[in-house]
């Protein structure tokens, strides 16, 4: 058994030394239960949250607790009437080979899924974020302009695919002339703004001639700064990420633009909504997984992961996301099955 603790609380961006690679003895799963092995973990933004003991929507991780993180295991050895040996299953089990589990929030993908690791993205967490952020409080309409950065991730990617489906003129943003090809040329976007460009907020200005209705808020920061004189009247913005921060640990310097953001608030009559989708949806992810299921069978919704190998590999994976080096979701391969 091998696993990853948090070894200290990173300030600003994590470093290699935050995380400690430690061996233990497979554990022996009691009579019901069953022993997991991870076979792909979720590498996800909000793990820095984890890593910090600032207040938020969830608990720290302890110091020398086991790094959190959604896996897709196989059932190794199973104690529980429920479970078979051999069975996938969708769990939390962490950035760990092996794991026990009494079966209690464990979702069962089958005996033969086709894509397992999709339920850790376009099929999971990040496809249902994208899904009820924007459908639920982003409102799109046919013909209003959506915009949304981090834009070939797997949230971005989404909401600015179900925006085009929703008949939306769509606008993403992204880091690099790559990830902004891949937007327009196999998303679908209508157009991509490299974030890193001097002229960054001039293009997104004349990217939205009729303004924006509907910006799905990914990132914050310089790219939110850009985006708020483009809100229109009546414009909706989920507040579902603000990953330009979370390795932040001063406030960004002034001048203050707190009155410049009620004001426009107020003017234009912006609805602003935060929201954590397991603790605000979780109730309707039937809704999501059917559609979303349809949606990327029949092509219409394509998805791009990155897949690294090796649980070792996973503290500069997760250090990299949080820059943009990752291309796509990513998953850390920890067994091929
Ligand atoms: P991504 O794979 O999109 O990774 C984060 C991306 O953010 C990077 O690849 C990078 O893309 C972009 N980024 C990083 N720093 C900056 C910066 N300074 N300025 C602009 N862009 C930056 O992650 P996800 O799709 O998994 O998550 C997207 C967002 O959704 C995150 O903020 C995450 O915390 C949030 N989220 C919220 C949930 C909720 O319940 N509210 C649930 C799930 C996710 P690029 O190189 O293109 O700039």
């Amino acid at each position: 058994q091998r696993r990853w603790v948090l070894a200290s609380r990173p300030h600003g961006e994590p470093v290699a030394d935050d995380f400690r690679l430690e061996e233990a003895n497979v554990p022996e799963p009691a009579e019901g239960e069953v022993l997991l092995r991870t076979i792909y973990l979720s590498l996800d933004p909000y793990m820095r949250g984890r890593m910090s003991d600032a207040p938020s929507y969830s608990p720290p991780v302890e110091l020398g607790a086991v790094m959190v993180g959604g896996t897709v295991s196989r059932v190794e050895q199973s104690r529980h009437p429920n479970f078979k040996t051999g069975e996938w299953v969708l769990g939390y089990s962490g950035w760990q080979t092996y794991d026990v589990s009494n079966g209690d929030g464990l979702v069962k993908l089958g005996d033969a899924p086709e894509h397992p690791s999709w339920s850790l993205g376009i099929l999971g967490m990040p496809g249902f974020t994208a899904y009820m952020g924007l459908l639920d409080i982003g409102q799109p309409k046919v013909g209003e302009t959506l915009v949304v950065a981090a834009a070939t991730g797997p949230v971005g990617a989404t909401v600015g695919q179900i925006g085009k489906l929703k008949g939306c003129r769509v606008v993403g943003i992204a880091g690099g002339p790559e990830k902004c090809r891949h937007a327009v040329e196999v998303l679908g976007f209508d157009l991509c703004i490299d974030h890193r460009a001097k002229d960054f907020a001039e293009q997104l200005a004349s990217a939205c001639p009729a303004g924006i209705d509907v910006y799905y808020e990914n990132v914050g920061g310089k790219v939110f700064d850009a985006v708020l004189p483009l809100l229109n009247t009546s414009a909706r913005v989920p507040v579902c990420g603000l990953v330009s921060g979370y390795n932040a640990t001063d406030l960004p310097d002034g001048p203050d633009r707190l009155p410049l953001l009620m004001g426009t608030l107020l003017k234009k009559r912006i609805r602003m909504q935060g929201f954590i989708i397991g603790q605000d949806y979780g109730h309707r992810i039937g809704e999501f997984q059917e559609e979303m299921g349809r949606w990327v069978q029949e092509g219409k919704i394509k998805y791009r992961e990155q897949i690294i190998d090796g649980l070792e590999n996973a503290p500069a994976a997760l250090i990299g996301l949080l820059k943009g080096e990752n291309f796509g979701k990513v998953v850390i391969r920890l067994a091929n099955d």
